[in-house]
């Protein structure tokens, strides 16, 4: 489905929005978050997986969710995923998100344990299907964000 685009020049006339009203949030990174985003403006997808009892927290948090141990290591992911489900926005978002209309918010399951809530990127709207395998791409979003997003790893469903 190609969708149409929307012409935001109109959307922020009609509405009387200012380019204020139209700047994305990002994330804040936070102390324990830090390393994730740092490694992310590398291209590399990294989780927080705790030192005493293994289990991998995303989004990283202070101390391990399972055990409350706060030792830890930061371990490189496979940068691959599998699609849990989906929904594809075509309206009644946020005006920043306007222009990206319509687009894709996802449950991707990792193979290394955590569910992540990320864009769909490259992809045909057709062919989304739960299930589907999925490949992680790093979307330069500000010199200091950086934010991973997944696409078909199959080529034929890509759009
Ligand atoms: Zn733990």
């Amino acid at each position: 489905m190609a969708g149409e685009k929307i012409d935001i020049e109109t959307i922020k006339a009609m509405l009387n929005l200012s380019d204020e009203d139209l700047v994305k949030p990002l994330p804040i990174p936070t102390r324990w978050s830090q390393p994730f985003w740092d490694a992310s403006k590398e291209h590399r997808l990294v989780l927080k997986k705790c030192s005493a009892c293994g289990y991998i927290d995303h989004p990283p948090y202070l101390y391990c969710t399972n055990c409350h141990a706060d030792e830890h290591e930061w371990v490189e992911a496979s940068g691959k995923a599998t699609l849990a489900s989906y929904a594809i926005n075509t309206f009644g978002v946020p005006f920043p998100f306007w222009v990206d209309l319509p687009y894709v918010v996802a449950m991707i399951d990792l193979p290394e344990g955590p569910r992540m809530i990320s864009n769909i990127v490259e992809c045909d709207h057709d062919k989304l299907e739960n299930g589907m395998e999925l490949e992680v791409v790093f979307d330069d979003v500000t010199d200091e964000i950086t934010l991973p997003k997944w696409r078909p790893v199959d080529k034929t469903k890509r759009g």
